[in-house]
């Protein structure tokens, strides 16, 4: 018979395909090259998978037989249907068995030596430079034998009528020899004899790991080994057959069957040492793609390890990978189970997979059900939804700022907490503070805290308003906000310390300080001159008409420079915001006596002694002003450049000495260090020496 197996052969970058046919056929182009070094080098990496292939062809023989008897095709008795892995160390054999069709002489011929190519060329023209896409699109399963083994038979009877037994064998090379033999039983035993660079899978304690990880849920008992029982100061083996999988997983049953026991004990059964799950979701599909499975949603603890306990992706029970990446979304790394498609190609690689059109389609489809899971337990069991919240909002916000979709769908069951740790739908909340919280221009302010503590003394005064304050403290939550902002038309999301209470919510146009320049001037310089220095931090003084029962100092930072910061220490490639300092605003409310007291007595004191030095600043400021006007297009002669930078030069002088004169009063001035230090110490900015200084100030004040 003439051997027509078909020589993949690799050419450094790409490959070519010959095919070999048979003789009485042949005319295509003969090669030499053998297809088993390509198999040992392509599939290099994961050696392992041969073991998954040939049990999967065991089971495949095991459940066609069960049809056929189903159908009344087969006749006869089924007998134990399992398959079996057996090694044999002394033999340097690992044969795998099974009771199932078994081939004829015929079969072999169809189904091994012949390897179906069909549509080979096309699809090699597509993704000549993706070799493992290749080996693994044609599913080399009997195949990948050869990458441990130097010599392989396939010991076979048919389930035929008057079949006769046959071994088929082959030692890499491209001949086989195939021969009539005796056999017990019908069925098929592959027999490997591996290689000398292969030896490890001739240990049973490797086989068990292996099946443990590739077999465990498959629908056929899988039995290697014997069972062990402690006896006499170690274990030894009984005559008990060792059955190493669950044949019916719970994501292979109806959600009718199961109790919620079952899915949690299911849930242990893949990640021991766990904690019990949120909540899960039973997959179950049929068209246009057949799909099974279940999600879990975890507790998830603050440091998220997304790399162990991952979802794992089965192909009719057989265990493919727990690299889930494109066939689940990005969010969904976060789930954990089980997701069983025999519609996701097998063997290729991650870019190959995320082209695939099934696998957008069922990475759409999770991304639905997820939601209508999510949307299900928020409406009919609301309280345990909201217990839960704080577990499941970092996945929720994470799926919202990720997908699209989901985010459209989680805009009605994300929540939202307010500081006394009442939830609300985005809907509920937007009712409950439209009415006292949109601003002159209509806009609705959202005031938040990310630290309810630290920030206590603003959500007070926001509270005395009626104002709700949400606590935003989780982990995406600046990110969140953003999206939110997107979302949801005319809103405004401010934290609650980033300017005092009448700007958050500006209802009507801002009340101007009634100051004059001069006190402006001094008072400036006054409060600045008082502001100890605070590591990476900066401060603006500004004043404000507040009201007159309003605090009289009041220190914020702002909104858009804290965000940027905040994102920074999230974003890699953004350290730029991260490094600048800290900026405060330190507003002085000139509405309130103590700030007019402070005022009057400044004026008072020190009025006529900078008023004659700040009227020459400004005469010479205006000096500088007007020779720069004068220089035609902007460029200034000699002449000119010198008069200025004297002229600066004397404005830094007498600016020094204005600023000396103000502040060497205000050092005097123990109220206005005292007001200081205490719109300090609401922020939790005062520390250390100042502290103590603040401490013996106020018992001496007292
Ligand atoms: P695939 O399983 O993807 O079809 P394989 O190379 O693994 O490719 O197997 C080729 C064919 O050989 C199978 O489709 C099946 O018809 C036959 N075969 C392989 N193993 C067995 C077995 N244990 N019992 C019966 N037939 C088998």
């Amino acid at each position: 018979m003439a051997f027509s197996l078909l020589y993949v052969i690799s050419n450094r970058n790409f490959f070519n395909l010959h095919i070999y046919m048979s003789t009485q056929k042949g005319t295509i182009g003969v090669t030499t090259e053998n297809i088993f070094p390509v198999i040992k080098k392509f599939l290099y990496s994961d050696h392992e998978i041969f073991l998954r292939e040939l049990v999967s062809n065991a089971i495949d023989a095991t459940n066609k037989l069960k049809t056929l008897s189903s159908f009344g095709e087969y006749k006869g008795e089924l007998g134990e249907m399992n398959v079996k892995v057996t090694v044999d160390k002394e033999a340097g054999t690992l044969t795998v068995s099974d009771h199932g069709i078994g081939m004829t002489a015929e079969d072999i011929d169809k189904y091994i030596n012949q390897i179906a190519f069909s549509g080979a060329e096309e699809f090699l023209a597509k993704y000549k430079d993706k070799a493992e896409n290749i080996i693994g699109h044609f599913g080399l399963g009997f195949y990948s034998a050869f990458m441990v083994a130097k010599k392989v038979e396939i010991r076979t009877l048919s389930y035929k009528d008057g079949a006769e037994a046959v071994c088929w064998s082959c030692d890499g090379s491209p001949e086989y020899e195939m021969t009539p033999i005796e056999k017990d039983g019908r069925g098929t035993d592959i027999v490997l004899y591996i290689d000398d660079d292969n030896k490890e899978f001739l240990e049973q304690a490797r086989i068990d790991t292996l099946l443990k990880k590739y077999c465990r849920f498959l629908p056929v008992p899988v039995i290697s080994g014997k069972e062990q029982e402690w006896k006499d100061g170690k274990y030894v083996d009984t005559d008990k057959d060792k059955v190493i999988n669950d044949t019916e997983p719970a994501w292979t049953k109806k959600p009718a069957d199961l109790t919620d026991d079952d899915y949690r004990k299911f849930y242990h059964e893949l990640y021991p040492g766990q904690e019990d799950p949120l909540f899960w979701i039973h997959l179950n599909v049929d068209y246009p793609f057949t799909l099974t499975g279940i999600l879990y949603f975890p507790k998830i603890k603050n440091n998220i390890d997304v790399t162990r306990n991952r979802i794992q992706l089965y192909c009719n029970q057989v265990f493919v990978t727990d690299s889930v990446e494109g066939v689940v979304p990005e969010f969904m790394m976060l789930m954990q189970g089980v997701i069983d498609s025999p519609d996701i190609p097998l063997n290729v690689s991650r870019s190959y997979l995320q082209s695939d059109s099934a696998v957008k389609k069922i990475s759409t489809y999770i991304t639905r059900k997820v939601a209508d899971r999510l949307e299900e337990i928020f409406k009919n069991n609301r309280d345990d939804y909201e217990k839960k919240w704080d577990d499941i909002k970092l996945f929720i916000e994470y799926g919202m700022l990720t997908d699209e979709k989901f985010a459209e769908r989680a805009m009605k069951f994300v929540l939202v907490k307010d500081t006394a740790d009442k939830y609300y739908t985005l809907e509920e909340y937007k009712a409950l503070i439209e009415a006292n919280q949109t601003d002159k221009d209509g806009n609705i302010i959202y005031l938040y805290t990310t630290d309810p503590v630290a920030q206590y003394n603003y959500i007070n005064a926001a509270s005395d308003k009626g104002y709700s304050v949400l606590v935003m403290d989780g982990q995406l939550d600046s990110h969140f906000i953003g999206l939110l902002e997107q979302k949801l038309e005319k809103s405004h999301f401010v934290r609650v310390d980033s300017d005092v209470i009448d700007n958050l919510i500006r209802k009507e146009d801002k009340k101007t300080a009634d100051l004059t320049p001069e006190q402006r001037n001094i008072l400036t310089t006054l409060f600045k001159s008082q502001i100890p220095p605070v590591e990476k931090a900066e401060f603006l003084v500004s004043f404000e008409a507040l009201a007159s029962d309003a605090a009289p100092l009041v220190i914020t930072q702002n909104e858009y420079m804290r965000r940027m910061k905040d994102m920074a220490a999230m974003q890699p490639g953004m350290s730029f915001y991260g490094e600048l300092p800290d900026s405060y605003n330190l507003i002085v409310n000139t509405e309130h006596t103590l700030i007019k007291e402070i005022r009057d007595n400044a004026e008072k004191a020190i009025g006529e002694k900078v008023a004659p030095v700040s009227s020459e600043i400004e005469k010479k400021n205006a000096e500088i002003t007007a020779i720069r006007d004068a220089a035609k297009d902007g460029k200034m002669g000699d002449d000119d450049t010198k008069k200025t930078s004297d002229l600066e030069a004397e404005v830094n002088k007498l600016r020094a000495e204005e600023t000396k004169t103000i502040s060497d009063y205000a050092a005097g001035q123990e109220k206005v260090r005292q007001l200081i230090d205490l719109a300090l110490l609401g922020n939790g900015l005062l520390k250390g020496q100042d502290l103590s200084g603040f401490i013996k100030r106020s018992i001496k004040m007292l």
